[in-house]
């Protein structure tokens, strides 16, 4: 069965803390075979629920996974027939009036390793026989082919469906040194075209709050992504900004002092650079911990107490209603933590993205993987280098 992400794209430190990090997770997926999230205030206007069901986790996951990611696994025993009850459970709970809903597993759908062809038959055929309008689900690039993609229509009846795949950056390096997507660019755009042919919508999920890059370059890397991601023929972006979470390789650079969430106002800044074209084909997610409420969460992208409110006020209204003066409102008011972000902003970096990306795995060799770091050092360091060349802003 093919991996459910690119082995010649795994980074393997980054690859090493993720493991780490994940050996004695615990968590919301050890008791709850469903996960349901209700999408107060509506999107559009319009009644949207989330449905996650328990599996064995993300393939990627698995070997370390991406480094801001706490999607969390079961047990490598859950069977079709559970995962299909969980659904059915979960399904039971919702209200009956939803315009459009997400059932998902904790990686790709489309992965047959995490979702067995019985469990994703079983559970398209329970989608279909709700009265809801749309559906999505996430899974990776990898995963989507063109027969797949034709099953999955013509179990929902060819009702509108969407499928979310994460890319998170579309600079291959960035990719790779510091999120860990393991994900060619090529695999990417063939997903999305493969999405297109079958009139299935695509949504982009792009991260802002990479680590090892300045403010500054964080809001350029993911303006450049979706837009990259909408030169690619994507139907819309899903924008997330980065929170610090239990058993992810950011909470260990969170506590060694490498790594802190983005402010709001970068948040506020990619949307507003890419305008209100763009940004009526974007969804805002992940920007409130309200709408939340996540155990995992240890630090999150925020303001300041006195405007934290409004400013998480208006995001609401901007995503309920695509009025992009909701932005503009933004962008004209004024607080004194936003002048301190200004100034973060204009701090010139002493050093390069690859040094600070250098030093950081020092940092991880030295402390987590010993004997490993030891022998492979030089040859990870060297291709890290090799490779950046390509990139003359970030040497
Ligand atoms: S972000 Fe997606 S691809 Fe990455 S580890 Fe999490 S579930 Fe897997
Ligand atoms: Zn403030």
């Amino acid at each position: 069965m093919k991996a459910a992400y690119d082995p010649t794209k795994v980074n393997q430190v980054l690859s090493r803390l993720g493991v780490q990090m994940k050996k004695d997770r615990a968590g919301f997926w050890v008791d709850n075979s469903y996960g349901i999230r209700h999408a107060p205030p509506f999107r559009h206007g319009k009644p949207e629920a989330g449905l996650w069901f328990r599996t064995r986790g993300c393939g990627h996951d698995r070997i370390g996974g991406c480094v801001m990611c706490d999607y969390g696994a079961g047990p490598d025993s859950v069977t079709p027939d559970e995962m299909i009850n969980s659904v059915r459970q979960g399904l039971e709970t919702l209200p009956t009036n939803l315009y459009h809903l997400l059932v998902s597993p904790l990686g790709s759908f489309l992965d047959e390793w995490e979702v067995p062809k019985a469990a994703r038959i079983g559970i398209l055929q329970l989608m279909n026989n709700t009265y809801y309008e749309s559906f999505s689900f996430e899974s990776r690039a990898e995963t989507i082919n063109d027969w797949l993609v034709s099953e999955c229509c013509s179990l929902l009846s060819f009702r509108p469906l969407k499928v979310y795949v994460g890319l998170e950056s579309a600079n291959p390096w960035i990719s790779k040194y510091c999120i860990n997507k393991a994900l060619s660019l090529d695999v990417f755009e063939h997903g999305i075209r493969t999405l297109s042919d079958h009139d299935v919508q695509s949504v982009s999920n792009v991260i802002l709050g990479t680590p090892f890059l300045s403010p500054n370059e964080q809001i350029q890397d993911a303006v450049q992504s979706v837009l990259w991601a909408f030169s690619r023929g994507t139907t819309e972006c899903c924008l997330f900004p980065t929170h610090v979470k239990k058993w992810t390789s950011l909470v260990w650079l969170y506590q060694m002092g490498l790594y802190s969430p983005p402010s709001l106002w970068s948040y506020v800044e990619v949307l507003r650079l890419l305008g209100p074209d763009i940004c009526s084909k974007i969804e805002l997610s992940w920007y409130s911990t309200h709408k939340y409420q996540d155990p995992n969460l240890v630090f999150s992208p925020t303001t300041c107490d006195q405007c934290y409110e409004t400013v998480i006020r208006y995001l609401d209204s901007f995503d309920e209603t695509a009025d992009f003066e909701f932005i503009l409102k933004l962008v004209n008011f004024e607080c004194s933590c936003k002048d301190l972000w200004r100034c973060e902003l204009a701090v010139l970096q002493s050093d390069t993205i690859l040094n600070r990306t250098i030093n950081a795995y020092e940092l991880i060799g030295s402390r987590l993987l010993h004997s490993w770091w030891d022998l492979n050092r030089e040859e990870v360091l060297q291709r890290l280098t090799i490779e950046a060349d390509a990139y003359s802003w970030i040497k």
